[in-house]
C-alpha cells in the first residue's frame, strides 16, 4: 500500500503518523494547525514541524481528519497547507469524525468526539450522512474541554458574586491559572494571552474535583457526558440506525463518569450499541485510505 501519511488535527494538537505499507514508523504530535482555531501562520507553522518529524518527500497518499473542516473551500484552505510538504501524493481533508468512526472499526454508526471541542457525525448504509454540533466553541461544543473549563470559570463567578469561599474547584482553578482572587478570572479569560486551549485544559480540573467528590463538579461532568449523548442520539435517529455509537477524544476516551453519563443518556433515548474508542482516531487512516481506493 506504499506510503500513507494520516493526521488528526484537533483543538489541541496535530497528530502525524507515516505508514509503510500499512505499519506505523513515525508517530509525532505538534501543535494544532486547526485553522478555525489557529491562524494560518500558525497552522502552516505546526504543519511544517510535524512533516520535519515524520518526513514529507515522496509519499503516496496523505489523509487528514481535521476539527473546523465544514466546506469544501475550507478542505482546500487545509490541503494547500499540506501539499507542500509531500510529492506526487494525494491529498485528502474531511472532518476529524470521520477517522474516528474508521478507528472505532465501523463504516456505518455515530462518531462523537468529546475533546477541545465537540462534534457528533454518523453515516448509514445508505450512504446517507448526518451531523450535530462541532460548530466550534463560540458557537457551541457542548460537552466539550472547553465547555468543563468555562464552566468551572462560570462557577467560580456565581459563588463570588453570591460571597461565598472559595470550593474544591475554585481553589484548583485559581491556582492552576496563577491568581489569588475570583475576580481576576473575568480579565484572564478574555485575555488574548489564554484562548480556547488554556481553558480547555482546565477541564481536568473539573474531573479531578468531581472523582473526589465536589458535588457541582460532578453535575457538570455528567451534564457534559449528556450534551454529547444528546448530539450523537439526534445523528442516530436522523439516519435511522440502532448504532454503534463511538465515543472519542480526550475525555471522552479517558473520564469514566463522563462515559457513564453518556452511556445512560443514551440508554434512556433507547440506545443501547455505545462503545469508547480504543486507538488513536489517526489510525482510522488506513481504512479510509482502503476504501478510498476501492
Ligand atoms: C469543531 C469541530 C470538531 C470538534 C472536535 C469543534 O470545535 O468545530 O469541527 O469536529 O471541535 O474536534
Amino acid at each position: 500500500t506504499g506510503t500513507v501519511i494520516g493526521i488528526d488535527i484537533g483543538g489541541t494538537k496535530t497528530h502525524g503518523v507515516r505508514f509503510e505499507d500499512g505499519v506505523p514508523v513515525r508517530d509525532e504530535s505538534t501543535g494544532s494547525s486547526n485553522v478555525q482555531n489557529v491562524s494560518r501562520e500558525v497552522a502552516a507553522a505546526n504543519l511544517a514541524a510535524l512533516f520535519g518529524m515524520i518526513g514529507g518527500g515522496s509519499v503516496d497518499e496523505v489523509y487528514a481528519g481535521a476539527g473546523g473542516i465544514d466546506t469544501e473551500e475550507d478542505a482546500q484552505a487545509l490541503a494547500a497547507l499540506i501539499s507542500p510538504h509531500v510529492s506526487g501524493a494525494r491529498v485528502t481533508v474531511v472532518h476529524d469524525s470521520r477517522l474516528l468512526l474508521a478507528a472505532g472499526g465501523a463504516s456505518t454508526g455515530v462518531a462523537v468526539i468529546g475533546g477541545t471541542g465537540s462534534a457528533a457525525w454518523g453515516r448509514n448504509d445508505d450512504g446517507d450522512e448526518a451531523r450535530a454540533g462541532g460548530w466550534g466553541y463560540l458557537l457551541g461544543d457542548e460537552g466539550s474541554g472547553y465547555w468543563l473549563g468555562r464552566e468551572a470559570v462560570r462557577h467560580s463567578l456565581r459563588r463570588m458574586n453570591r460571597k461565598l469561599k472559595a470550593d474544591e474547584l475554585t481553589t484548583a482553578l485559581l491556582e492552576s491559572c496563577g491568581i489569588d482572587g475570583p475576580d481576576k478570572l473575568i480579565a484572564l479569560f478574555h485575555s488574548p494571552d489564554t484562548g480556547r486551549r488554556f481553558w480547555a485544559q482546565q477541564a481536568r480540573l473539573v474531573v479531578e474535583a468531581a472523582a473526589a467528590g465536589h458535588e457541582a463538579s460532578n453535575r457538570l461532568v455528567e451534564q457534559a457526558g449528556r450534551d454529547l449523548a444528546d448530539l450523537a442520539a439526534q445523528v442516530v435517529r436522523q439516519l435511522g440506525i440502532a448504532g454503534p455509537v463511538i465515543l472519542g477524544g480526550g475525555l471522552g476516551m479517558n473520564v469514566p463518569a463522563l462515559q457513564d453519563s453518556f452511556r445512560a443518556g443514551l440508554e434512556a433515548q433507547g440506545i443501547a450499541d455505545v462503545r469508547v474508542l480504543d486507538q488513536e482516531p489517526v489510525f482510522g487512516v488506513l481504512q479510509l485510505v482502503a476504501e478510498q481506493r476501492g
